[in-house]
């Protein structure tokens, strides 16, 4: 049996991709439930309130010491099984890193999230926010999560019906924020290819490089290639990806906008509001691939949605730089932007 190694006071900028943040009094990797239980016995018995994480590619950590353990998941796990001639069932382990994962099912000719291909993190993140992209969200293949409950002190099941799924969001990230622990999520893929109409990066995609096979590989090659193009790697760039969410507004104010302004970018939605592109909005407050000498941030050449951190000292000043923004579009637009990666603790 492995020793499970409490360490102490520990940088927490190392687990996070913006590479920000102060110390962590302790620190603990899991690598499976048994050891998850260990590490929240240990929370318990010393007082400390307990922060489990993935990667870190969407989580921005306050400066100073947090007084408290944060758990990495390392609970590998990967099952594949056939359920009828066209569908499979996964069972996944939360700790295994999620593009791993896409890569996988879709070498299997499986179709469901070949469009989430290179989303950085680990699974078990991946129904915090219901992470989407290109037309996907993994909301659409979620069956089930197993989960640790650290109010009521067990595992069980939610169901995706239960997960509360919306727009970059679910019940894990809003009413019960901090309250389950993710060890395993099952998934249903579909042996077919996808079909078009695709999400207008990929048709051009598609278009420009005169491809008509549609399959999960050509679309995740695709996802991937537009990405490289758009996004920086946070393994050598310190980022948290979209570091707004794209805001929802109601037709009303949708329609006086463009009046104003008729380049406006924005989508219609199931739900009758329109969602109005947040990089168009930082774009057109003058933030595009500006980089702030008294913080140290930066917005992504490609992509002013992504805040960069070129030299900032602390997460004070990514947070003054996101003011800065935030309020430059308030002022022009009229809409507050909210932030995407979650600041902890
Ligand atoms: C370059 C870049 C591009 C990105 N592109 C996208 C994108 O296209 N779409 C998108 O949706 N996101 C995107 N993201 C955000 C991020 O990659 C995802 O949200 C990812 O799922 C986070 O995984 P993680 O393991 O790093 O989670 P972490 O950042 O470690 O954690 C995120 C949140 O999930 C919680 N959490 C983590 N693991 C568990 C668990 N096992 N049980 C319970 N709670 C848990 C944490 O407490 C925290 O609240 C991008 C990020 C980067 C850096």
């Amino acid at each position: 049996m492995r020793l499970m190694r409490f360490q102490e006071n520990v940088d927490l900028a190392n687990f996070s991709t913006m590479a920000l943040g102060g110390k962590v009094r302790y620190l603990v990797r899991v690598s499976n439930e048994t050891e998850l239980v260990e590490a929240m016995s240990f929370a318990k018995a010393n007082k400390l309130h307990s922060i489990i994480i993935g990667e870190g590619s969407n989580i921005v950590w306050q400066d100073g010491l947090f007084e408290g353990l944060v758990i990495v998941n390392d609970i590998n796990y990967f099952d594949i099984h056939k359920e009828t001639s066209n569908s499979y069932l996964l069972t996944v382990g939360a700790g295994e890193i999620w593009d791993k994962i896409v890569e996988q099912s879709t070498s299997e000719e499986l179709s469901g999230i070949e469009a989430l291909s290179l989303i950085p993190g680990k699974t078990g993140a991946t129904p915090i926010q219901n992470v989407g992209a290109y037309g996907q969200e993994i909301s659409q293949s979620l069956v089930n999560i197993r989960v640790y409950d650290a109010l009521e002190n067990k595992f069980f099941t939610i169901d995706n019906a239960d997960c509360g799924f919306g727009y970059r969001t679910s019940r894990f990230k809003t009413s019960e924020r901090g309250r389950f622990y993710i060890t395993k999520l099952k998934l249903r893929l579909k042996k077919t290819n996808p079909e078009p109409p695709f999400y207008k990066d990929v048709t051009n995609y598609f278009n420009d490089q005169k491809i008509t096979d549609f399959t999960p590989e050509t679309v995740r090659q695709a996802v991937i290639q537009i990405r490289k193009h758009k996004l920086p790697d946070p393994k050598t760039i310190h980022n948290c990806g979209s570091f707004f969410a794209n805001p929802l507004i109601s037709q009303e104010s949708e329609q006086q906008l463009k009046t104003l302004f008729p380049d406006l970018v924005s989508w219609p939605t199931d739900n009758g509001l329109f969602k109005v592109s947040a990089a168009w909005l930082i774009e057109k407050a003058g933030y595009k691939n500006y980089h702030d000498q008294e913080t140290g941030m930066a917005t992504w050449e490609n992509q002013p949605l992504v805040l960069v951190n070129e030299h900032a000292k602390s997460t004070n000043d990514l947070l003054l730089f996101k003011e800065k923004i935030v309020s430059v579009v308030q002022a022009r637009f009229g809409i507050e932007l909210q932030q995407e990666p979650e600041l902890l603790p």
